[in-house]
């Protein structure tokens, strides 16, 4: 508001002085003319009155009346509004016909210079209370064209300076006169500057108005807030840019609000927030972008090392981390494993990597700063290095812990300020890096079955609850097939574990061959397998059970000279999460299908049902 008070303030000082300026130069312009045009027209006046003089006395002079002069010249004064009048003789004249009248001697330098040089004068003297024309013109002898010949009786020679004639006139009337016509200008002119005034005001307040308007609508814009509602007293166009305005802004505070609601969840907590939400807004959305490249990156990474590698270069690089190490920690041991360190030597003391416990940020899970507190972490061998560890939860079995070094408080504070954002990377690395766990255990030997070379009850013990973790974060289903060989005991009893042997196996490929990639074939017992199907419908399902059954009743094998043995297999099926909420439930279901197409004549696929529950199997 005030800053539109100046500007309009401005504004009427601007015209206020325009106008005065122009009062200014008329009055002075009017002055100067009006000077001018008094004295111009008395000189005129003057000048009439001489000649009237000249020719009065030359009558006078003809008609032989000179010693009437006085009274004619008091006339002419009196009637003309001349101050004074005086005549005066010039040497040849008082030569030729004596002194005159006592009026009528030289009275100033001005009468003298006149009679000498021939030349008229005129001068004005101005007081405080009047001002005064004084004219005196030299009276010559006449030329030929004269209707008067002065040299019939003055003996002169023509175009001589007979005398002079002085006057003065008061032209202080005419001063005054332009002083009031000045004053009326002024008056007027100041009555105009008042009305254009009034009428600036009366016009351009909406305006101003309006402008403050906008201007605190934009400023509350600028710090995020678009509830602002403008208005105008001013129709036509303003009218509609207000409206516009209004509309435009709704639309921002609908969308903006939605958009600032959703980047609150991302700001770092504790991170100084600016005043200008959209530059914060640009920041968080240009820091996401970046961790989402990270993470498409990462995703596409063949292991866990290469990913942990992946985080080294985003403190390097991005953080531009000068002195660290990165730490992987075995939750259930304890024990620590340096990934990548900066240093030869690092702050830690050795002990600490066979028990991590010793890790302050380890073992409090929270950020662990030096200059929060003297000799923070007992686990720290170097008194003036300042560190930052960050300690970061994979999963049950691992954690990593970045700890960062200075002995600048510089790069100490540097550090505290991106602790949150390093904390987002590693958020976003944390399901990358549990996968890529899952794939090691995957592929470790120790969780396969050495005949088979399916995976073995340890790996189901061991690594199902991570994959169901996994899947229920994806909404994944899963079908358990339970699988059984008929009369197995048999086998062995007529020809032996050998052939036995060579059942299993031989099951075990055809169970390999018909999944996918994203299924799991887990020999569960002795000739008892587990097949899990990935995302598969009940149809695909079915299929696949169907396939596995006839496959598998189709292989003979060979046992020497008798005939070739066949065999069948009885398959139960249950289903996750339909028919349980966890994947041991449906484990225990699918056997209990298994149980009941064992019951009801064995080679058959049956599938799970509530009812095949009796009460007392509940877990
Ligand atoms: P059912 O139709 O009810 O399944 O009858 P079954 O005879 O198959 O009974 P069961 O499934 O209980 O039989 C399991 C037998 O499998 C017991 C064991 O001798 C045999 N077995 C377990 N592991 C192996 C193995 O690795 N090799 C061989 N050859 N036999 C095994
Ligand atoms: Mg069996
Ligand atoms: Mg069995």
């Amino acid at each position: 508001m005030v800053s539109n008070m100046t500007t309009k303030s401005k504004l009427m000082l601007i015209v206020t002085i325009m106008l005065l300026g122009l009062t200014a130069a008329t009055i002075i312009n009017i002055a100067l003319n009006f000077r001018e045009y008094s004295i111009n027209s008395a000189v005129e006046k003057s000048q009439m009155a001489a000649n009237i003089v000249k020719d009065g006395l030359t009558a006078h002079m003809v008609n032989n009346m000179m010693d009437k002069r006085q009274y004619f010249l008091d006339k002419i004064a009196t009637n003309n509004n001349i101050k004074s009048l005086w005549i005066a003789r010039g040497e040849n004249v008082i030569s030729q016909y004596g002194k005159g009248l006592q009026s009528e001697s030289v009275r100033d330098d001005l009468d003298e210079e006149v009679l000498r040089t021939g030349e008229s004068i005129q001068k004005i003297t101005e007081n405080t209370k009047d001002t005064t024309l004084r004219v005196t013109i030299p009276y010559k002898a006449s030329t030929p064209a004269d209707s008067t010949d002065c040299v019939s009786c003055h003996n002169v020679n023509r175009g001589d300076t007979l005398g002079i004639i002085s006057m003065e006139f008061d032209i202080s009337d005419m001063r005054n006169s332009g002083m009031i016509t000045v004053l009326k200008i002024l008056g007027i002119n100041l009555l105009f500057i008042i009305i254009v005034l009034v009428l600036i005001n009366y016009y351009v307040t909406p305006y101003m108005n309006l402008f403050s308007n906008l201007q605190s609508g934009i400023k509350k814009a600028y710090r995020g807030d678009f509830t602002h509602e403008f208005i105008s007293k001013v129709g036509g166009d303003a009218k509609s840019v207000v409206n516009q305005m209004n509309s435009l802004f709704r639309k921002m505070q609908e969308t903006f609000g939605d958009i600032k609601y959703n980047l609150a969840t991302f700001i770092p907590q504790g991170a100084a927030l600016s005043n200008d939400p959209l530059h914060e807004a640009k920041t968080i959305i240009s820091e996401l972008s970046d961790i989402y490249k990270f993470k498409k990156t990462i995703e596409l990474d063949g292991s866990k090392e290469e990913v942990y590698g992946r985080i080294i270069d985003i403190l390097k690089l991005k953080y531009h981390i000068g002195h660290f190490a990165f730490y992987e920690v075995n939750n259930v041991t304890a024990e620590r494993r340096i990934i990548y360190s900066t240093e030869e030597d690092n702050i830690c003391f050795e002990k600490t990597n066979k028990n991590a416990l010793n890790c302050r940020a380890f073992r409090t899970s929270s950020v662990t700063i030096s200059t929060e507190f003297p000799n923070l972490c007992k686990a720290c061998s170097s008194v003036d290095i300042n560190y930052v560890c960050i300690p970061f939860y994979i999963n049950h079995d691992i954690s990593l812990t970045v700890s960062m070094t200075s002995n600048k408080i510089e790069e100490v504070d540097l550090m505290k300020k991106n602790i949150s954002s390093i904390k987002h990377y590693l958020e976003a690395a944390k399901p990358v890096i549990e996968s890529q766990i899952l794939m090691e255990k995957l592929r470790d030997t120790s969780l396969r079955d050495g005949m088979t070379g399916l995976y073995n009850r340890r790996f189901l013990e061991e690594v199902i609850d991570k994959i169901m973790s996994q899947a229920n974060r994806n909404n994944d289903t899963f079908a358990v097939m339970m699988i059984d060989v008929d009369f197995f005991k048999m086998v062995n009893d007529t020809y032996g574990h050998d052939v036995g042997d060579k059942v299993i196996v031989a099951l075990a490929k055809i169970l390999n061959s018909s999944i996918r990639d994203s299924d799991l074939a887990i020999r569960y017992g002795g000739e008892e397998f587990v097949v899990m199907l990935h995302n598969a419908n009940d149809e695909g399902v079915m299929s696949i059970a169907k396939k596995i059954h006839s496959e598998f009743a189709k292989l003979s094998f060979d046992v020497g000279n008798t005939q070739p043995l066949q065999k069948t297999l009885s398959i139960g099926i249950a289903k996750f999460p339909t028919d349980g909420d966890t994947i041991w439930k449906c484990i225990k279901y699918a056997d209990t299908a298994l149980y009941e197409a064992k019951n009801t004549g064995r080679n058959k696929i049956v599938e799970f049902k509530p009812d095949m529950f009796k009460s007392g199997d509940e877990f």
